[in-house]
């Protein structure tokens, strides 16, 4: 991406209307633009994010076992009729009327959808376990909506629902999502902690929240500091085996949000144990049995010919809250800091003299090497607003070119997240970028 041909716009001043660094960092980068309350447009920088956070989550569903399918927006109310939940919900649904003067709502969730779906192929046991999942925009009329992406009322949303024959199926299903959402987080270089959580209006009886620490956290928690130290990308994961290594490592754990907090059980632990801080709901998955399953009908024969309703589970994450969670994570007064799995582009080439022969050819050889991984900033412009933009926009690696460097065959390498600066020639410089 040439910068004198892109649409990656920046803002000068921080907009007043921003409290948090992450949505202050999105609005200066140019990633979103607010077109109305809690609604947002993905712009450039910002979308290619999405889609990088977006492809993390996808894999890792993938790898457990979960299959993709693309639900709509817009659902009919008779669903929701089915289930109870439709005039259990309240104003935070959004409720329509088409021409035939149906209800209709844009779904806030998937559970009575998926159910309808999955009832009408489903026969007998045989058709379990599934796991069906999908990422699509959710619409939920928040009272209150703030923090830009972190809490909008239409956001991108991953949500999984699990179907098994009996109990133990379903807390197997739980439980490979658990470690999922582990690997998930991790790959974005997140660290993610599973607290015992209230199950709320979806309901049921297993739950736990993923949550990263973070000052702006909206929900106060409370953890056994062991838990900050776990490396899940380490670990060897079968699926389909036994995943109690990883599980019981921290379910064993104290990690709770304030709503399910236990002040004897914290009290027990050792003082320098305990971790109180703010956190980020980042994911959330339940176990909640046949609640929708049995009001809606769903039944498949059984082994031994009975009737049996399947037990099912739902696993959301915010795939849209992600972004802004991941800036909160990384960034500093000047910018934010991509870690490089979800770097909008892994480098940004900075020509600091556009029209000299030797730092334009230079800069065009490295920017042919990455290509569409890389911005190249050919714009007619000082080094000052160059380097600025650079750190504002967080690219994991700034491949500097001048006159001098160019010369002598040079290239100054800078590496965001440290501000560690190297000079290297082309070849060694292509080769650390390329090593991350
Ligand atoms: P919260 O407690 O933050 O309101 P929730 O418990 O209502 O969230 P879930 O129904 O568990 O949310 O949805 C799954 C995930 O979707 C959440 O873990 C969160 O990451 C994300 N999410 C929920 N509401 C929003 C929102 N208004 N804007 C952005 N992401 C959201
Ligand atoms: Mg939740």
């Amino acid at each position: 991406m040439r910068l004198s041909r892109a649409f990656l716009p920046t803002l000068k001043e921080t907009p007043a209307e921003a409290q948090i660094a992450s949505h202050r960092l999105m609005l200066r980068a140019g990633m979103i633009r607010q077109t109305s309350a809690g609604i947002y447009a993905w712009l450039p920088l910002g979308w290619r994010v999405l889609q990088k956070v977006e492809q993390i989550v996808r894999e890792e569903q993938d790898a457990a076992g979960a299959q993709e399918i693309l639900m709509p927006t817009i659902q009919t109310a008779d669903l929701w009729r089915q289930s109870g939940r439709y005039d259990a919900y309240g104003p935070e649904m959004l409720r329509l009327k088409d021409r035939h003067d149906r209800d209709m709502l844009y779904g806030p969730t998937n559970e009575e959808m998926v159910t309808e779906i999955f009832r009408t192929y489903a026969k007998s046991y045989r058709d379990l376990p599934r796991n069906l999942y999908h990422i699509q925009w959710k619409f939920r009329d928040e009272v209150r909506p703030r923090f830009g992406v972190m809490r909008g009322r239409e956001f991108l949303m991953k949500d999984a629902y699990s179907f098994d024959l009996d109990h133990a199926g379903a807390v197997r299903s739980y439980r490979q999502m658990f470690v999922a959402y582990l690997r998930t987080f991790a790959r974005m270089g997140l660290k993610a902690i599973p607290m015992q959580a209230d199950t709320g209006p979806i309901g049921g009886n297993l739950s736990h929240e993923f949550l990263i620490l973070a000052e702006t956290g909206e929900s106060q928690v409370f953890l056994h500091k062991d838990l900050l130290d776990f490396d899940v990308l380490s670990q060897a994961v079968d699926y389909d085996g036994d995943l109690s290594p990883i599980v019981d490592f921290w379910t064993s754990r104290y990690a709770a949000t304030d709503e399910k907090h236990d002040e004897a059980a914290w009290n027990a632990i050792p003082e320098a144990d305990r971790v109180s801080a703010r956190g980020i709901e980042i994911g959330h998955i339940f176990y909640f049995g046949t609640k929708y399953s049995a009001p809606m009908g769903l039944q498949v024969s059984g082994p031994d010919g009975k009737m049996v309703t399947p037990e099912m589970g739902s696993y959301g994450i915010g795939v849209s809250r992600l972004v802004g969670a991941i800036i909160e994570a990384n960034h500093d007064e000047n910018g934010i800091r991509w870690p490089e799995a979800v770097a909008p582009f892994k480098a940004v080439v900075i020509n600091l003299k556009t029209g000299d022969a030797a730092t334009d050819a230079m800069a065009e050889k490295i920017y042919g090497v990455f290509g569409q991984d890389a911005v190249y900033d050919d714009r007619d412009d000082r080094a000052g607003v160059k380097f600025a933009d650079a750190d504002l926009m967080g690219y994991p690696w700034q491949a500097i070119i001048g006159p001098r460097g160019a010369a002598a065959g040079k290239v100054e390498l800078k590496r965001r997240a440290t501000g560690e600066r190297v000079e290297l020639s082309l070849e060694d410089a292509i080769a650390r970028i390329k090593g991350g």
